[in-house]
């Protein structure tokens, strides 16, 4: 089955749960309704995707996309919308756009 990024409207949690796409799982955290997102949680530079990139959580099989607009694309045909979520620097849990002074 595939994987999909889930929302939780009830207390917000975030995850992926593997589930078929036409049924809304019940929150692992406190079992509220969810509703399907796309975690965009890759970088890409500019619009082309070199190569290419098989997006596994858009639909029942995964989807093949060129480039950042195409994705928004079929993002829209499926009623999705992007949650971006910044990436920390590989090696570290910090990320240069969200540094947070405690
Ligand atoms: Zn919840």
């Amino acid at each position: 089955m595939p994987r999909f990024d889930q929302h939780c409207k009830t207390c917000e949690w975030v995850g992926t749960i593997i589930t078929d796409p036409f049924s809304h799982p019940p929150c692992p955290s406190c079992g509220g309704a969810t509703e399907r997102i796309y975690l965009g949680g890759y970088m890409v530079v500019g619009d082309d995707i070199p190569g290419g990139r098989w997006v596994e959580n858009l639909d029942t099989k995964p989807v093949y996309v060129e480039s950042k607009s195409q994705l928004k694309r079929e993002m829209e045909v499926r009623g999705l919308t992007e949650s971006v979520r910044h990436v920390g620097v590989p090696g570290s849990d910090k990320s240069p756009h969200t540094t947070r002074h405690v």
